[in-house]
């Protein structure tokens, strides 16, 4: 074993001095600054001789980390923003600091089953069968990707003559779904929502069966979100896992943001159907109090991932067993056990006090809806199905949300990037913080 020098000593006590003090005090908001001043400010940090851990950490803490908007502020409402416990951040360390393999069981054994716990508690909340299983991949994106792979192959079986592939999803579904159409080459059928933006069965069973009637192109998965990114919303699973099984057709649930409600008992009759999900995706970095980046992808059916996603080589063969090995389940091979500090801070805290945040945000989002409510200049949208607050203020055009919230941001008050609906900008509070007050949404109000 080597014996650490004096200066990597110090430097530890370092790290973990910054790493507990920004746990630990309200963090700054901080902003972007430009290439050219950030340069101006530090110069080129990659030299022959190195800096030295002690100057490089300081180039980051003093300089380079104050360009980065802290997304776990709790004034920072916007996209999706995070919220990590002091648990999982802490055990990022951990995970950092210990050189695990995630990829195989034979390497990582230990750390896969603690992640599989973790994924089997999202399991039993969506009440798919124990026999369901997942893998933590690097976010959405890869998950959604992941899961609608495993449907075309499953398709493929099954129609061997189709012309092109097709995805049927609603035109609020997220922008990651025409991301993987793109890289799988194949095409989008948008079907139109109902009044409230639900995606409903009969819409998707009647635009799927009139494209089967008229083309040789198959849907090969209907696509749910819940909810959506920008309201919330969420479609109706029931009516929508019907349409698809009568069709034999793959139903995947894109609930990246919202599916983390699953353990809020206020709501979780919203995501009824979700239990007939072939896969689902939910990200622990997005509402699940987990630090980037982690998306759990869950299949109903691992054993089908498993036959579209194993990479086979001569240097594999060995890996080729029984065991549950991540790597299997979706586009990827090395990675990191990225799962851990989600199962650590539930291991540790108990799911319990993830019920309990989950309903403080969305108690606070309700709130904040009745506050703009009341509120002489602002018409607030929807009624928030989830823990998103969308609005708009009376008499402003686009400009002006931009302005509003680009002074904002420079007043340090908060982070909340204009959106838009149907064409008209919109202010939007995405509440996923258990430590945004009422106060906080206050102070935000208070200036427009
Ligand atoms: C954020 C989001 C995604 C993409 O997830 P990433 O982790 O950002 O890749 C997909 N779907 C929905 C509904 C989302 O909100």
């Amino acid at each position: 074993m080597h014996e650490f020098t004096p200066e990597v000593e110090a430097l530890a006590a370092e790290i973990l001095r910054y790493s507990l003090e920004r746990l630990k005090d309200d963090p700054p908001l901080d902003g972007p600054r430009s290439a050219e001043d950030l340069f101006n400010e530090v110069g080129n940090t990659i030299t022959a001789k190195g800096l030295g851990g002690h100057e490089a950490l300081e180039v980051f803490t003093n300089v380079l980390a104050k360009a980065c908007i802290s997304t776990d502020h709790p004034r920072n409402l916007a996209f999706i923003p995070s919220a990590p416990s002091e648990y999982a951040n802490l055990f990022d360390l951990v995970v950092g600091a210990s050189a695990l393999y995630g990829g195989s069981w034979q390497e990582g054994a230990g750390a896969v089953f603690a992640e599989n716990q973790a994924i089997q508690w999202l399991i039993d909340l969506a009440g798919l069968p124990t026999t369901a299983g997942g893998v933590f991949v690097q976010g959405g994106t890869i998950g959604n990707l992941s899961a609608l792979v495993v449907a075309r192959a499953e398709a493929r079986k099954k129609h061997t003559s189709a012309g092109r592939w097709v995805i049927a999803c609603s035109a609020e579904a997220h922008s990651s779904i025409a991301s993987a159409a793109n890289v799988m080459d194949v095409d989008i059928l948008k079907v139109p929502v109902d009044s409230k933006g639900k995606l409903q069965g009969a819409a998707v069973a009647e635009a799927i069966d009139h494209l089967h009637a008229t083309t040789n192109n198959r849907v090969f998965a209907v696509v749910a979100t819940s909810g959506t990114t920008n309201l919330g919303i969420i479609d109706d699973l029931k009516g929508l896992s019907k349409a698809a099984k009568d069709r034999d057709i793959w139903f995947h649930v894109d609930g990246a943001y919202g599916l983390a409600a699953l353990c809020a008992p206020s709501v979780r009759s919203d995501f009824d159907g979700i239990e007939k999900a072939d896969s689902f995706i939910v990200d622990p970095h997005k509402w699940l109090f987990a630090p980037y980046d982690a998306c759990a992808l869950v299949y109903r059916d691992p054993a089908l991932a498993k036959e579209t996603h194993s990479q086979h080589a001569s240097y594999l063969d060995t890996l080729k067993d029984d065991q549950w090995s991540p790597s299997d389940y979706a586009i990827n091979l090395t990675r990191r056990t990225r799962g851990l500090p989600f199962w650590f801070s539930l291991a540790a805290n108990g799911t319990d006090a993830y019920t309990e945040a989950m309903e403080q945000t969305l108690t606070v989002a309700k709130e904040a809806a009745e506050l703009v409510r009341k509120h002489p200049n602002l018409d607030l949208l929807c009624e928030p199905e989830l823990s998103i607050v969308a609005f708009t203020r009376k008499g402003w055009a686009a400009a002006d949300y931009q302005k509003w919230s680009d002074q904002l941001l420079e007043d340090q008050v908060g982070f909340i990037p204009p959106s838009s609906h149907n064409g008209q900008a919109i202010v939007r509070f995405a509440i996923v913080n258990p430590w945004t007050k009422i106060t906080d949404i206050q102070m935000i109000l208070d200036r427009l």
